[in-house]
C-alpha cells in the first residue's frame, strides 16, 4: 500500500458513513462493511476486529479474508497469541514474518496460515484496552510507521463507535460500580454528595474532519494560547504556585515545546482526525507506552502530560479550564489529583460539601485552607481523580480517612444516619453562638478562636468565639508565590482588623521552619526540622524579615490597639532581643510622625519545656503568655507532633503533662499575667475541662470548636471542678484521662 494523505481521509470518511447509517444497518453489518473498507482502502489481504467479550476474551467479531465460519467461535485468552499480546501491552506490534514471534500461537479454525505479515493496534476506550484490530498480508515485509499511524486512527474511531452502541444498548444504565478508597483524614467531618471533577474530562465529539489544513490551524491556534498559559502561571504571582508545584509547571511547559508531539498530533490530523482527536490519539498513544511503568517519575509524568492534553481540549473545545467556572450542584464534592490552596478558594464555598485529592498531607498548603473553610478533606486518595466519573454520588469521612464511589444502598443509609446526628449536634452549638462562656458558678471564660486566613476570620461572627487568640501570620506567607511586600502585609493586616470589628486579634510573628515552608526562602536540610533553625530563631537571625513585618502591623493597627507574640520562646534573652525590633520599629515610626497603635501589648507563646522555668524572669517583661500545646507536648514528650504513628502514644491528660500546665498556669496567676493555651489540646471539650480545672481561663482554639467547649463550660462548675481535679492530681492514678471523664460524669459536665 503506499501511503498518500489522501487515502487515510477517504477510508475515514467512508467510515463516518458507515457510521452515520446507524439507524438501518445492525451492528455486525456495519462491523463487517468496517473491515472490508480498511482491507480495501489499506490494500490487505485480511483485516479483522476482535473484541472483549463477559469471559474476559477477545472474540474474533469481524473479518474480511479470514475462514468467515471463525466469526465469534475463535477467541483469544489475554495471555495466549499476538492478539493477547497486543491486548495485554495496550500497543502496536508490527512484524513481517508472524509466526517468528515468540507469542504467535497458530488457530487453524481462521485459515491465517497463509500470512506472514501482520499488523495489530489496540482498541482502546477510556484507557482499557476493549478489542484489536488486525490486518494481514501473504508477502513478508514489515509495515510503515505511517500504516500503523492509519490503523491506530481507524482503531480510535472504532472505539468511539463501539461507545455508542454500548451506550444505546444499556440504555442509560450504565453499570454502577460501588468503589471503596482509603486515605487520609485531613480535615475533619464527613459529607456526601456528586462528584465534580476539578479539571473536567473533555469527551471528544467530533472525530473525522474534511478540512486537515483548517484543523491544523485551529491546533497550533491553541498550542500557542496553551503555551502562554503555561508561560502565565510560571509567572504569576498566584498564590498556588509554588514549591511542588511548581516542578510540575516546569515539565507542562517542557511538554508543551515538544516539537515531537506536535509533529504526532499533525499526522494524526493528516489522516483525517479532527484536532481534539488527534490529541486524543497522541495522548491514548502515550498512556499506552507509560501505563504499566514501575518507574514512579515516569508515572508521575504520564500524569503531568495527560493534564496538559486535558488543558489543550479544553482549549480546544472552549470548554472552562477549572470546574469552578462552571455550575455547580449545591452538594459539590470535589475530586481532584491536586490541588492549590488559591484554586481551592476559586470555588464557591456554599456549594461545596467537601475535598478529596489524590495527593494532600497534614502539612500541606491546601490542607490548611481545607480546614480553615470547615470543609472535610481526605487525601492521599490513590486513583480516584481518573477513575470517578462526573455526578457520582460519592461520601467522605474524614474522621474515618475513607471514600465511597456509588455507595451501596445500605452503606448511603448508614451514612445518611451518621450525618444527621452530626448535624444535630452541630446546631445544637448554633444555638450558643450568641451566649457568653460562662460556668454554672458565674466564672467567665475567655474563648478565642485561631485563624490565618481571611476565610478563618470571617467564621468569627459565626462560631460565637469572643476574639482571635492566635493568628497565624505564616499562613499568608505560605500561600504567596513570594515574600509579601510591606505594603501588601499592611493591607492585609487591615482587612483582617476592620472585619473583627473592634475584636481583639493577637497576631503571631511568622512561625516559619519545621513543618511550614516558604517556598521561595531557601533553607539548608536539617536531620531535625522541628528542632532545628525554625520560627523566632529565623527571625532574630534574618531581622529584615521580622521588621518588615512588625512595621507592618504597626501601620496597619494605627490609631487602634495591636497585639503581638513571638513565638517559639526558648529564652529571655531571645524574647528582649524580639521586643527591641519592635521598639526600634515603633521608636522609627513615632519619629516619622506616623500615627501610632492606640495601645501595644505584646507576649510570648510557651511552647519549649525550657521556658517553663524561666518564667520568673520573662513575666515581668511580658503583657500576656500563650501556651501552645501542640509545641510544647512535642518537645515534652519528644514525639513528633506530624507523625500520626506517635499521636496518641502519650497524653496530654497524664501527671507529667498535667503537672508542668498546672506550674504554668499557677505561675502566671501569681504573677497577675494573662496566660491562655492555644494549641489544639484546648479544642477538645475533655481537655479543655482539664486545663479548666488547672486554673486556665482563657482558650483559643480552631473556629469548628469553639461550640463544644462552650457548652461544656457552661455545664460546668468551675470551683467543684477544680477541687476534684486537685483531688485526682493528688492520687495520681495511672488513668489519668479515666478519671477526668468520671469526674464530668459525676459533676454532669456535657462533653
Ligand atoms: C502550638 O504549637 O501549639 C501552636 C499553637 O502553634 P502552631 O500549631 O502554629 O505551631
Ligand atoms: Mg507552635
Amino acid at each position: 500500500m503506499s501511503v498518500t494523505h489522501e487515502a487515510p481521509r477517504v477510508l475515514l470518511r467512508r467510515l463516518r458513513e458507515v457510521m452515520a447509517d446507524g439507524g438501518h444497518a445492525t451492528h455486525q453489518a456495519r462491523l463487517d462493511k468496517i473491515v472490508e473498507l480498511i482491507a480495501v482502502s489499506m490494500n490487505t489481504a485480511v483485516c479483522s476486529v476482535y473484541l472483549k467479550r463477559a469471559g474476559g476474551k477477545f472474540e474474533l467479531c469481524a473479518t474480511e479474508g479470514l475462514n468467515p465460519r471463525a466469526v465469534h467461535r475463535t477467541r483469544i485468552h489475554i495471555d495466549e497469541g499476538l492478539v493477547g499480546d497486543i491486548a495485554r501491552h495496550a500497543r502496536p506490534l508490527n512484524l513481517s514474518e508472524a509466526a517468528a514471534h515468540p507469542s504467535f500461537v497458530e488457530r487453524p479454525e481462521t485459515g491465517e496460515d497463509r500470512y506472514k505479515s501482520f499488523v495489530g493496534v489496540p482498541i482502546v476506550q477510556s484507557g482499557a484496552v476493549i478489542g484489536v484490530l488486525v490486518v494481514q498480508n501473504m508477502t513478508r515485509r514489515q509495515f510503515f510507521d505511517e500504516e500503523v499511524e492509519v490503523l491506530q486512527t481507524v482503531a480510535m474511531v472504532l472505539s468511539e463507535m463501539m461507545a455508542a452502541v454500548e451506550a444505546d444498548a444499556d440504555d442509560d444504565e450504565a453499570p454502577i460500580t460501588p468503589r471503596f478508597y482509603e486515605g487520609l483524614g485531613l480535615s475533619e467531618g464527613m459529607a456526601m454528595g456528586h462528584v465534580v471533577l476539578h479539571e473536567p474530562r473533555v469527551e471528544v465529539a467530533r472525530l473525522i474532519a474534511d478540512d486537515p489544513d483548517e484543523e491544523i490551524e485551529r491546533l497550533e491556534a491553541a498550542l500557542y494560547k496553551l503555551r502562554r498559559n503555561v508561560d502565565e502561571l510560571l509567572r504569576t504571582d498566584d498564590v498556588s504556585h509554588a514549591g511542588e508545584h511548581l516542578d510540575v509547571l516546569e515539565t507542562y511547559r517542557m511538554f508543551a515545546n515538544d516539537r515531537g508531539w506536535l509533529r504526532r498530533m499533525r499526522a494524526a490530523i493528516r489522516n483525517g482526525l479532527t484536532a481534539e482527536a488527534a490529541v486524543e490519539r497522541v495522548n491514548n498513544d502515550m498512556r499506552a507506552r507509560l501505563t504499566g511503568q514501575r518507574d514512579i517519575y515516569l508515572r508521575a509524568r504520564l500524569h503531568d502530560f495527560e493534564d496538559l492534553s486535558n488543558r489543550l481540549l479544553r482549549i480546544l473545545t472552549g470548554r472552562a479550564a477549572t470546574a469552578s467556572d462552571e455550575k455547580l450542584p449545591r452538594d459539590t464534592i470535589l475530586v481532584a489529583r491536586t490541588l492549590g490552596p488559591a484554586e481551592l478558594l476559586d470555588y464557591d464555598r456554599r456549594k461545596l460539601r467537601g475535598l478529596v485529592l489524590e495527593e494532600g498531607a497534614l502539612g500541606a498548603h491546601v490542607t490548611i485552607v481545607a480546614r480553615a473553610l470547615n470543609l472535610p478533606l481526605v487525601g492521599g486518595v490513590k486513583g480516584i481523580a481518573a477513575e470517578a466519573a462526573e455526578g457520582q454520588e460519592i461520601i467522605l469521612d474524614a474522621d474515618q480517612a475513607e471514600v465511597h464511589v456509588n455507595p451501596p444502598t445500605d452503606i448511603a443509609a448508614v451514612y445518611a444516619n451518621r450525618a444527621r446526628l452530626r448535624a444535630r449536634r452541630l446546631k445544637r452549638y448554633t444555638r450558643l453562638r450568641g451566649v457568653p462562656a460562662v460556668s454554672r458558678d458565674g466564672v467567665n471564660v475567655r474563648l478565642d478562636m485561631n485563624a490565618g486566613l481571611m476565610v478563618d476570620v470571617e467564621n468569627l461572627a459565626e462560631c460565637g468565639a469572643e476574639n482571635i487568640g492566635l493568628f497565624r501570620t505564616e499562613l499568608q506567607f505560605m500561600i504567596s508565590a513570594r515574600l509579601p511586600r510591606v505594603a501588601e502585609q499592611q493591607q492585609f493586616y487591615e482587612k483582617v482588623l476592620a472585619q473583627v470589628r473592634g475584636r481583639e486579634v493577637i497576631f503571631r510573628t511568622l512561625d516559619i521552619g519545621g513543618d511550614k515552608i516558604l517556598p521561595y526562602l531557601r533553607t539548608a536540610q536539617e536531620e531535625n526540622p522541628a528542632l532545628g533553625w525554625r520560627s523566632l530563631r529565623v527571625a532574630l537571625d534574618r531581622p529584615g524579615l521580622m521588621r518588615y513585618q512588625l512595621r507592618a502591623l504597626l501601620r496597619a493597627a494605627a490609631g487602634q490597639p495591636l497585639s503581638v507574640m513571638f513565638p517559639l520562646v526558648t529564652t529571655v534573652a531571645e524574647f528582649r532581643a524580639a521586643r527591641a525590633l519592635l521598639d526600634r520599629e515603633y521608636a522609627l515610626a513615632e519619629k516619622a510622625g506616623r500615627k501610632l497603635p492606640k495601645t501595644l501589648s505584646v507576649g510570648a507563646m510557651l511552647e519549649v519545656p525550657a521556658l517553663a522555668w524561666q518564667l520568673d524572669a520573662l513575666l515581668p517583661l511580658v503583657d500576656f503568655l500563650a501556651v501552645g500545646t501542640n509545641d510544647l507536648m512535642q518537645f515534652f514528650f519528644a514525639s513528633d507532633r506530624s507523625n500520626p504513628r506517635l499521636s496518641s502514644r502519650y497524653d496530654l491528660l497524664s501527671a507529667p503533662a498535667l503537672g508542668l500546665l498546672a506550674h504554668v498556669c499557677e505561675t502566671c496567676t501569681h504573677k497577675g499575667v494573662p496566660v491562655s493555651v492555644c494549641g489544639e489540646a484546648g479544642a477538645r471539650p475533655l481537655e479543655a475541662m482539664a486545663l479548666l480545672g488547672l486554673g486556665f481561663e482563657r482558650f483559643s482554639m480552631p473556629s469548628a470548636s469553639v461550640g463544644p467547649v462552650k457548652r461544656m463550660i457552661r455545664s460546668a462548675n468551675v470551683a467543684r471542678l477544680r477541687a476534684a481535679v486537685a483531688d485526682l492530681r493528688a492520687a495520681a492514678p495511672e488513668d489519668m484521662r479515666g478519671g477526668l471523664q468520671q469526674i464530668a460524669d459525676g459533676q454532669g459536665i456535657k462533653l
